[in-house]
């Protein structure tokens, strides 16, 4: 129910907490964070139940320069710790977080993921089951594969979706449809969440995002491109309001 997301700073999982808290007011019944960074190794936490409940469970050693978070209000599947986000996909490479619903997400699976070893009820983790049949199977870059997968996403279905690759450990891929996304422009460092309230102790200045779009987002870029591929050009606007 809210998604957020940083790269480019030694303190994101701090960031990430902080931003989930912040995002609370939204409603939750579980959360989880995905943190990884160049040279670390990589970390998946995730709760059910509120935001100190996965606060107690990351410890000193769960750190990292990029990632991704999610507060989830369970749509579809269960209230348990596999149901979280974020989502993985069966080789853990690739790892989502997604707000809303797909509606379209028992054909997608029977089409082109039999044989798939699924870990949750979520329709959440047939996108990021996609997104990696599509690299691995079919040989696309990440984004061809984000691309692909937004296109067979019904159009009826709200969502918004974080991704990353843990191949790439600096970026964020991102995409909106009906539900809310920002971006947060900082200082050698880029954010991503629902709502900017979440990020104001990072940023002031943030770009909003139109359906259809797709962002790729590096510490020292932003890349947004429209529905037919062409770069968007968008100016941050600024939020006078304190954390
Ligand atoms: N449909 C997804 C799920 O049930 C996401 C729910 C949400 O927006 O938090 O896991």
């Amino acid at each position: 129910c809210g998604i957020v997301g940083v790269t480019g700073n030694k303190n994101a999982v701090n960031i990430l907490v902080h931003g989930l808290q912040k995002l609370e007011y939204r409603g939750y019944d579980s959360a989880g964070i995905y943190v990884t960074s160049d040279k670390g190794p990589d970390h998946l936490v995730k709760r059910t139940g509120t935001i100190d409940n996965l606060k107690k469970a990351l410890t000193p050693e769960i750190k990292g320069t990029a990632g991704i978070g999610h507060t989830r209000w369970a749509t579809n599947g269960v209230v348990n710790r596999a149901n979280a986000h974020p989502q993985f996909s069966q080789d853990d490479r690739f790892y989502l977080v997604h707000n809303g619903v797909i509606e379209n997400y028992k054909e997608l699976r029977a089409k082109y993921l039999k044989g798939v070893k699924f870990t949750s009820q979520t329709d959440t983790e047939v996108v990021v089951q996609l997104v990696d049949h599509f690299v691995v199977k079919d040989g696309m870059t990440t984004k061809q594969a984000f691309l692909k997968t937004l296109g067979l996403v019904g159009q009826g279905s709200g969502y918004a979706f974080l991704l990353m690759d843990r191949e790439e450990p600096d970026t964020l891929y991102l995409a909106k449809n009906k539900n809310p996304l920002l971006i947060g422009v900082g200082k050698d460092c880029n954010v991503v969440c629902s709502d900017s309230l979440a990020m104001l102790n990072v940023t002031h200045n943030f770009l909003e995002l139109h359906d259809g779009e797709m962002v790729v987002v590096k510490p020292h870029s932003i890349h947004i491109q429209d529905k037919n591929g062409n770069p968007v050009h968008r100016k941050p606007f600024h939020i006078n309001m304190d954390d």
